[in-house]
Order: structure tokens, then sequence, then C-alpha cells
């Protein structure tokens, strides 16, 4: 076969050349990657094996081995892996092997270290060979295969492949070097480098010089250890290495569980939140193994939803090595080694809570998701109840349910919380007025996923959960701290108002009433419950949702504030019937604004405030 020359797919170019002209500092990293791609096609190859034992009189014990050629200036990563068909070449070396690229472009972000760390995570971890090499060669034959190819590629637009079939099975990379990259063929920064990042690697890598062979890395599965002999800096380099991160593990769980089930764990929580831990087909990124054979790192059924940021490793005996796809989902096995490390999980987290400044940093990063247990259907949701902690109006620490309910008034019987977008514009929000008169905390909640788990979690420990909007006899019972100095409005009077109010502003609203909750603003606009919150309706149209506009409000009318007294009195008077209906119609579309509601008609708005400012200043 002739030399076949295939373009790059053009993500595929993007990337290259960020990675060739952008990203200089922590080239090493190129390494890493590779050896890491060179193991994962041994444990494919483990795996394989198990199925096809055929295959096994073509392959040896499985290895690693790097060797640097200073006379060609070369590096050569050789494994005994699985290795690549044409067909493999083309879609694994010719596009982005994992769905992001457009996401892995869009992310970047200019700095160089954070988009370093990009790169192992989007999959164009091979790609990173062009950050040292001009020129990279790919020699690759398939376990099970007669043909095998060779790929080269300078990293612009295209590669070339042809066929070559007397290749070993499994794949050797040859780098050239560039000028400035050749400290990577010194024997004794390519051991420095194994051991910083590749250390845990399960089968031997093996730095050849001439003849000389010697294994630079400990070749010990890292959680088959005992802890005793674990560095904290071994296990930061296995979580960055497992986890394709560059941060510090913010918490490090390493046990064996012996019961019905026997398992090795070694499980982090990341301190900053991986990229794509929004996306809706982000998995944990954990590896299971049986005696060490690694099987999948594409078990959804290990990890609850809400635990996605977890990172590590699974090692169990318990399952048969040959275990199919099928089996994984079905077998109780799995579902027995869930719930015990999600049991696991939630004692150390409640352990770690105790230390309130160094809870809030996991808190921050990966609170929001977190909370996705409070609704996801898991046994375990009170114990996740009681690790969640939230923004309130007391102060500006975070509090617990627990915390908030110790601190509850006289008389109060529930747990109160508003939602909205942010909190500062919920500080200030009027419907808060009532409950800051009482000395009544409430949780102010501001992440998309509240509005979800509230629908779901509505009682902790017996006390109800009910938001601000709906406190109605509840709060009457509570004593106010300070009396209020303002009379409410005579009955009759209230009744008269109410009606012109409702008159004025049609079906804008469903229904006008008095309420207690307000203190300092004269209108507030509340959802009946049942009914879609304003903030969830604002989030589900941020999101391309077309929903009509409520009309399912209600707004209240604080019966002791001095607009409403004046507004009352004027009724009846057919001089300023006029102004009366202006007066409402500002006051609405005030309490929309205060709200974060769009106005239907903003000019109008405008025209009728100016007149008012100018009969103010008259
Ligand atoms: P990732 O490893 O994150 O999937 P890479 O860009 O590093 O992304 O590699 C792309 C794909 O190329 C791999 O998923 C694998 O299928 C294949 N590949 C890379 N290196 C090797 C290798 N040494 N042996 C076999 N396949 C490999």
């Amino acid at each position: 076969m002739t030399e076949e020359k295939i373009e790059f797919k053009a993500e595929v170019s993007k990337v290259l050349d960020i990675v060739i002209h952008s990203l200089y500092s922590n080239k090493e990293i190129f390494l890493r990657e590779l050896i890491s791609n060179a193991s994962d096609a041994s444990d494919k190859l483990r795996y394989a094996l198990l199925l096809h034992p055929e295959l096994a009189s073509k392959t040896g014990e499985f290895k690693i081995i790097l060797t640097p050629d200073k006379l060609n200036k070369t590096l050569t990563i050789t494994d005994n892996g699985i290795g690549m068909n044409k067909e493999d070449l083309i879609n694994h070396l010719g596009t982005i092997a994992r769905s992001g690229s457009a996401e892995f472009i869009k992310s970047l972000t200019g700095d160089k270290q954070k988009d370093m760390a990009l790169i192992g995570q989007f999959g164009v971890g091979f790609y990173s060979a062009f950050m040292v090499a001009d020129k990279v060669i790919v020699k690759t034959k398939k376990a099970g295969d007669d043909k095998g190819y060779i790929w080269q590629s300078t990293g612009a637009d295209s590669f070339t492949i042809e066929e070559d079939d007397s290749l070993p099975i499994g794949t050797s990379i040859i780098l050239s070097l560039k000028k400035d990259d050749e400290e990577f063929l010194e024997p004794i920064r390519l051991r420095h480098l194994v051991r910083q990042y590749s250390d845990h690697i399960s089968i031997p890598i093996i730095l050849k010089e001439g003849a000389k062979e010697e294994t630079i890395n400990s070749a010990s599965a890292l959680w088959t250890r005992p802890k005793s002999e674990i560095t904290t800096e071994q296990y930061k380099d296995f979580y960055q290495s497992v986890s394709h991160a560059f941060d510090e593990p913010w918490m490090t769980m390493h046990y064996k569980a012996e019961g019905t089930i026997d398992y090795t764990a070694l499980l982090f929580v990341p301190t900053k939140p991986p990229f794509n831990l929004f996306q809706p087909d982000r998995k944990s990124n954990l590896q299971l193994y049986v005696n060490r054979v690694f099987i999948s790192d594409d078990l959804p059924e290990l990890m609850p939803f809400f635990l996605r940021f977890m990172t590590g490793v699974i090692d169990t005996n318990d399952l048969p090595l040959n275990v199919s796809r099928e089996m994984l989902q079905k077998t109780p096995v799995m579902q027995k080694i869930k719930k015990g490390i999600v049991k696991r999980i939630l004692n150390e987290l409640k352990k770690r809570s105790e230390d309130k400044e160094d809870y809030k940093k996991f808190w921050d990063s990966f609170g929001i998701v977190f909370k996705e247990g409070l609704y996801e259907p898991i046994d375990e949701r009170a114990e996740v109840a009681d690790l969640c902690r939230f923004n309130q109006t007391a102060s500006d620490d975070l509090i617990s349910f627990d915390e908030y309910v110790s601190s509850m008034k006289e008389g109060q019987e529930n747990i109160y919380y508003l939602t909205g977008t942010n909190i500062d514009s919920l500080k200030n929000n009027p419907q808060l007025e009532g409950f800051a008169a009482r000395g009544i905390n409430v949780l102010l909640l501001t992440d998309p996923i509240d509005e979800f788990w509230i629908q779901t979690y509505t009682e902790h420990k017996g006390k109800k959960i009910i938001s601000v909007m709906h406190a109605g006899a509840d709060l009457e019972k509570i004593k106010l701290e300070n009396e209020p100095t303002e009379k409410a409005l005579d009955k009759d009077k209230e009744k008269e108002l109410l009606k012109r109010i409702k008159e004025t502003l049609k079906e804008s609203v469903k229904d006008v009433q008095v309420t207690d909750r307000l203190t300092k603003s004269p209108f507030a606009l509340i959802t009946p419950s049942g009914m879609m919150s304003l903030n969830l309706e604002r989030l589900m149209k941020a999101h391309g949702q077309q929903i009509a506009m409520n009309s399912d409000r209600i707004l209240e009318i604080n019966p002791r504030h001095e607009v409403i007294h004046k507004l009352a009195d004027m009724l009846g008077n057919k001089e300023v019937d006029e102004k009366i209906n202006d007066a409402i119609l500002v006051l609405f579309d005030q309490t929309l604004i205060a709200e974060g509601e769009p106005l239907k008609d903003p000019a109008a708005f405008s025209k009728r405030l100016t007149n008012f400012v100018l009969n103010g200043l008259a």
C-alpha cells in the first residue's frame, strides 16, 4: 500500500494550532499523557485477553519502554498494548477523541496553566506530543489483526498512513523533538518525570539506553499499598493523574472494606470543580478494577449523580474478571459497593464539615452539585440534607438546616426560604420585611437547582420547609420585635381600595390582598403555593422555554403604609381619580422592577413617573 494523505478534522487543526503555538508552560505533561495512553492500551488488551485467550500467544508481559535517541534526537514510547487498526488511527488520531472539542476551544481561558489542564480533560492528550515534537510517527498493529500501519504528521493540517505488516502488536510513538526540547532525551529528566507523574502506572515503565534497561516506576498500584507507606505527595500525583487535573485533592479517602463485599477504594474530592461538571454526560472519574485489572471507567452505576465530582479507583475481587457491561449494570455487587462508598463519603464529609472554613471551600466548589442529592432518589437524603449549607439573612456565613432549626424564634414552626438569582437583591426583597421585623432568619437560595429540590425535600426533621411567600397565619403567631407605629387601614377602606386596585391592574394579577409580611414597602408580588415561582419562571425563560406570562400572581398590599393610606383617602374624589390610577400603575411597575421582572410598557411607566416627579418638585 502506498502512503495515503488524510486531512485532520477542522477541530483537530485548531487544537493542534493552540497546542503548538500557545501552550509552552508545563510542556512536560506530554509524557504523562502518552504513558497514560500506553497504559490504557495495555489495560484494554489485558481485558480483551479474558474474552479472547487465543490472542495471548502473540503478547508478552505488559510494559512501556522509553527510548531516548540522542543521535537522531527522538524519544520513542513503546507499548505492547491493544494497538490500533487503520480505522482507529483515523478516528482516534484524526479527530478529537472525546466529544468536547468545540467545548475545549470555547473553554480556553488564555491562562496557560488552566488551558493546559483542559488538554488532558478534553481528551486531546495525544496531541500534546506536538508541544515538544515537530514530527510524530505512530507505528502500530492491533491485537488480532495482520495489518500494521505507520501514521505520520508534522502537526500541520494533515497526516499520512501507510501499511507495514512487519510491525509487532502494540504501539510505538516516535517523537522528533524540537530543538528547544532536547532535555527530554536526558535519562535523568525522564526518570524524574516518570516518578512525578506516572509512578503509580501498574505496569513497568522501562528506560532503555543502548542495551541497558532500567525500570523507573514502582509499578505497584498505589491503592494496594498500605496507607502508612504512601506520602501526601504520592496521593496528590495519583489524583492528578487519574483526574487529569492540576489542583490538589481537597479530600483523600483510602480504605479497604471487608464484609459481604471486599473492595479497596482510593477516592478524592478535588479542590476545584472540573470544567464539565454540568455537562449532561458528565460521569464521575471513577475507575473500576477487578483484582488490579482495569475493567471500566464508564460506570454510572457506581456513584450517584450528585457525587459526580468524585474521582478515584475501586478495586474488588468480588466480580469475575470477564464481567460484561450488562452484568455490571445488573449485579448486586455494584449496588453494594455503591452503598458502601456513598456512606463512607458522607461520613467523611461530615467529619470535615466541623471545620467550617475548610468545609466552605468544598461547598463553594461542589455545593451546587451536592444539593442534587436532595432530590435524587437515594436512601441517604437525610444525611445529604445534614451536609447542605445555605446563605441566610441573619449573617454572611453559611448555615445548616440543624443550625437554622436551633435558632428558630419562639412560636416559629417552619423553616423559611426565598429563592432568586442573587443574594444582594434577595436581601432587599420586600417579602423579607415581615420576617426581619420578627427577627426570623430566612434561607436565601440562589442556585437554579434550589427551585427543584425544594419541591421534593419539603420537611427537615419534622419542620416544614416553606417559601416566605407562603407564610401566612403561621407568621402572625410570632411576635414582632417592635410594635408597628402606623395603624392598619380600616376594613371598609381596605375593601374599597382592594377593589379599585383590582380594577386598575385588570388581568395583570389574579388577586389583590392585604398582608402582614410587609413593613416598609407598599406592594409585593407572590405566587400561590403549588404554582411556579417567579424565579423558576425566569430560569425557564432564560433556558428558552416558552412560558406564558404568569397571570396567577397575587399582589399583596401593606395596610399600614403611608401611600396606601393616602390612596384610600383619595378614593371617591373625582378630581384626582386619574392620579389614583397612575399611582397604582407606577407602584405596580416598581414592584415588578424590584422582582427583576420586565415591564409590559416601560415607556408608559417612565412617563407616569416623570409626572409624579414634576408634581413632587412643584
Ligand atoms: P484520550 O486518551 O483522552 O481518549 P488521546 O488524544 O490521548 O485521548 O487519545 C485518543 C485515542 O487514541 C485514545 O482514546 C485511544 O483510543 C487511541 N490511542 C492513543 N494512544 C494509544 C496507544 N498507545 N495505543 C492504543 N491506542 C491509543
